[in-house]
């Protein structure tokens, strides 16, 4: 079995512009590369899971967001920083799926499609939600104070609160899970 962090897109690894619908669009947080390569070469499996109610809501489509995804992978593997998959909620708050976060289909998802352990794992976010999610499933969260983080981080217990996507990561290194 493998052990993954599960990654938040908007506020943690891309700046966070609210309804992001075009690959022009796209910031990459400044260490969010790095990150995810030191990620990578300790071995870890890397799902992004983010929430894209936009596609819901009717503000983009499906086409769209795939695009958006399709550069996100593109820019992390031409940068030695591969992501695994990215897992995607595309329903609205009021259609009650089973994959909005806080709700586990993401992370559910992806540990049958990655063969993922989740006591050896851990998840990175800005949101009260990533940290919900995290601690439902069972994995060590770690809130980054970018995005939404400031606001987040009065809100919500993290297992630790990192400036940027780098320290977090380092944390997560410097803590292995016994499993
Ligand atoms: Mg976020
Ligand atoms: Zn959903």
């Amino acid at each position: 079995m493998n052990k993954a962090v599960f990654i938040d897109r908007d506020g943690t690894i891309i700046t966070e512009k609210g309804y992001l619908s075009d690959p022009s669009g796209v910031e990459i947080l400044p260490t969010a590369v790095e990150g995810v390569r030191l990620l990578k070469e300790a071995g870890f499996k890397i799902a992004v899971v983010t929430n894209q109610s936009g596609v819901g809501r009717g503000y983009f489509s499906l086409e769209e967001l795939n695009n958006v995804h399709q550069y996100v992978l593109d820019y992390f593997q031409k940068n030695k920083a591969s992501i695994d998959k990215v897992y995607f909620c595309p329903h609205a708050p009021g259609d009650n799926c089973s994959c909005r976060k806080p709700k586990p289909g993401m992370i559910e998802q992806a540990q049958q499609a990655l063969d993922i352990d989740l006591s050896q794992s851990y998840m990175i976010g800005d949101s009260v939600e990533d940290i919900q999610l995290g601690q439902g499933k069972g994995v060590l969260s770690v809130l980054v104070l970018t995005g939404y983080g400031e606001d987040t981080k009065t809100k919500t217990t993290p297992d630790f609160i990192a400036k940027s996507f780098l320290e977090a990561v380092q944390w997560i290194l410097r803590n292995p899970r016994k499993g």
